[in-house]
């Protein structure tokens, strides 16, 4: 039988490739973003007494009452605008659902989405499955800033959506007020959706304030904004995130996020419903990051790789073309497989062929995972 490919391009990402290989070869996995520690202990012990109760049950389509109020309450307490919990919250399966999802109720045959390239890699598939077409906008090192004059060069009749990533994965760079003061000119008077993917909004660094749109009145209204518990509990197994809209946009959302997952875990929701309750877990993630960015860095000191600026997320770009001169596909495989340090080369996040000599490092993980990383690393040459 002939099967035609909705995704005849796709192949399995980057992440699940490279955690595979570093498995095989015992090496210490920097590459896939996810901690290598546990959410915190009152977290667990609320999911525990919330699965002896009677949770296990639908939760409902838009997410638990409570979880969708917290949320609600948090958002109004960072970003200036408390949205209406029931007609602009909804509970979903990860951040990666959110974003197929919206994508899938916006995005029509033919219609444009421009992206930022490098791009975390499940928008451009999400936007073909739609039919649309992925616009990429290339961001170059080592600041990997906007143009946004460049950027109005690719708006045409057909765009319908741009998809922003603040703090963004791979390059760990920030949009700040300036960006988005323009993202706004660019969008007035048009008929162009944001989707705005801040999953990393508590981790912007040196005193600088995370730019959600939805500090922003005019652009929150044509916007949608995705985020993700399991980035801000490191619980990532857990997916679960949530997406934030005007109410005319959550319609159309949930008119998909019914038929694609209805609701998702419940018992968890309970549990987290309860645990936001205390602001402080998330205010103080910013600071734990922090130390673990500047040992990861302190640790680059004596090896040849050059750290680029890190402004946001919890991963640090280096230049390690004082190592080697191969691709950076090549350079990954090399370390993982003889240097045991996994790490994602920056190409896989560019629709066209790159060499820039970057690889990106996960620092969210434990002091000793780092300071054994940063021990291999250093016998790298
Ligand atoms: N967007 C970005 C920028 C990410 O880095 C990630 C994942 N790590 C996601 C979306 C997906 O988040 P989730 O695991 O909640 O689906
Ligand atoms: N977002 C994570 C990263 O950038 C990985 C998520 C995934 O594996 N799908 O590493």
């Amino acid at each position: 039988m002939e099967l035609k490919s909705k995704l005849a391009s796709a192949h399995t990402t980057i992440f699940t490739e490279v955690s595979a290989l570093a498995s095989r070869h015992g090496a210490v996995n920097l590459g896939q973003g996810f901690p290598d520690f546990d959410p915190p202990d009152t977290l667990l012990s609320l999911v525990a007494k919330h699965t002896k109760g009677h949770t296990h049950q639908y939760a409902p389509m838009a997410g638990l009452t409570s979880l969708r109020e917290a949320i609600a309450n948090k958002v109004g307490t960072l970003y200036g605008y408390g949205p209406d919990p029931e007609a602009e919250v909804t509970i979903t399966a990860g951040a990666t659902q959110a974003l197929f999802t919206a994508i899938t109720a916006l995005v029509h045959p033919g219609d444009e989405v421009i992206i930022f390239e490098p791009a975390y890699d499940s928008y451009r598939p999400s936007i073909e499955l739609s039919g649309g077409k992925a616009i990429p906008y290339r961001m170059e090192p080592p600041g990997f800033e906007i143009d946004w004059r460049r950027v109005a060069a690719l708006v045409t009749n057909r765009t319908r959506m741009l998809i922003i990533n603040t703090p963004h994965n791979p390059t760990g760079t920030i949009l700040r007020a300036g960006d988005i003061e323009q993202l706004l000119l660019l969008v007035r008077n048009t008929d162009i959706l944001i989707l705005s993917d801040e999953v990393y909004e508590h981790l912007v660094y040196d005193g600088e304030n995370h730019q959600s749109v939805i500090r922003y009145p005019e652009l929150y209204s044509r916007s949608l904004a995705v985020f993700s518990f399991g980035k801000t509990y490191h619980a990532t197994g857990w997916k679960l995130g949530y997406v934030i809209a005007p109410s005319w946009l959550t319609t159309e959302y949930r008119k998909v996020h019914q038929w694609n997952v209805f609701s998702v875990n419940s018992v968890f929701q309970y549990a987290l419903a309860e645990y936001m309750e205390d602001k402080d877990h998330y205010l103080s993630l910013c600071d734990f990051y922090k130390t673990k960015k500047d040992l990861f860095r302190s640790l680059l000191d004596g090896t040849g790789f050059r750290p680029l600026g890190c402004h946001g997320t919890f991963f640090q770009v280096c230049d390690y073309c004082d190592i080697s001169d191969k691709q950076d596909t090549d350079f990954a495989r090399e370390l993982i497989v003889r240097h045991k340090v996994a790490a994602i080369p920056m190409s896989v996040f560019y629709s066209q062929p790159t060499d820039m000599k970057l690889v990106r490092f996960c620092f969210a993980k434990k002091e000793e995972t780092l300071q054994h990383a940063g021990d291999r690393l250093r016998s790298v040459s």
